[in-house]
């Protein structure tokens, strides 16, 4: 199987804009770590099928700020947040749930990676390529206003974490991981090299589990897109070793 980074296909002439649409709620971002000095949010965890409404208001207002809170805080508010996402999610500052909300402008493509690491699909491109076999598809319904006339019905998809880089490709100078926070301080490469072992073999559509802003397809998703004619995104074979 051949895997694929997706990316936003501006030759198409979509004039989509969403910079104005953020996820309902979030991890506030971390204050600096007193040995690596990092330190805020982090970009690109998104989980928009995750309802925290059932969490107390004065709680949900914690997670509406996304200014960094002490280390204990980020504590508190993860282990609050965790039972209500998927077991496999990463939680980190800056992790963002719920359904994009905001405001939107433009045309929108039958797929749309904007910005780079949020994937929305219309629903009928969604249901077209859950029809032609496609797995991974967790569309999740967004809340954004649309200017103009002819709203697309578009919906973001819940992407699970899959694909590390192969260590061959990691630059010389990688840091290691921070003892305090755990920061691995990941540069990444230019051209990245996936490791075959990290690869799903049970979804076709997955955020990269080393680089979280990369949304990857293997070459089923590729081509159920162009045997369905979708346009928006195109994709770039990544080497796999
Ligand atoms: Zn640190």
């Amino acid at each position: 199987m051949k895997f694929y980074q997706a990316i936003d296909d501006a030759s198409a002439g979509y004039t989509g804009d969403l910079d104005y649409a953020v996820n309902k709620w979030s991890l506030p971002g971390a204050q600096p770590c007193p040995t690596c000095r990092r330190g805020g949010g982090t970009t690109g965890l998104h989980y928009p099928c995750v309802d925290l409404s059932g969490l107390p208001p004065n709680e949900l207002e914690k997670l509406t700020a996304p200014l960094p809170v002490p280390q204990d805080e980020l504590t508190r508010l993860t282990e609050l947040v965790r039972p209500f996402a998927p077991s496999w999610a990463l939680l980190k500052p800056g992790a963002a749930f719920g359904p994009l909300t905001g405001k939107a402008s433009g045309r929108f493509g039958q797929l749309c990676l904007q910005p780079p690491w949020t994937l929305l699909l219309r629903r009928e491109a969604l249901e077209a390529l859950q029809g032609a076999g496609v797995r991974g598809l967790q569309g999740c319904p967004i809340h954004v206003s649309f200017r103009g006339k002819n709203a697309p019905e578009l919906l973001e998809l819940q992407l699970e974490l899959h694909g590390r880089i192969h260590p061959d490709c990691l630059p010389q100078d990688q840091q290691p991981r921070c003892p305090t926070c755990g920061n691995d301080m990941l540069k990444l490469p230019n051209s990245i090299v996936l490791e075959a072992a990290s690869l799903p073999e049970h979804v076709d559509v997955f955020r990269m589990a080393d680089a979280w802003t990369v949304v990857l397809v293997t070459e089923r998703f590729v081509d159920a897109v162009a045997g369905l004619g979708l346009d928006g995104v195109t994709f770039r074979e990544l080497e796999t070793r």
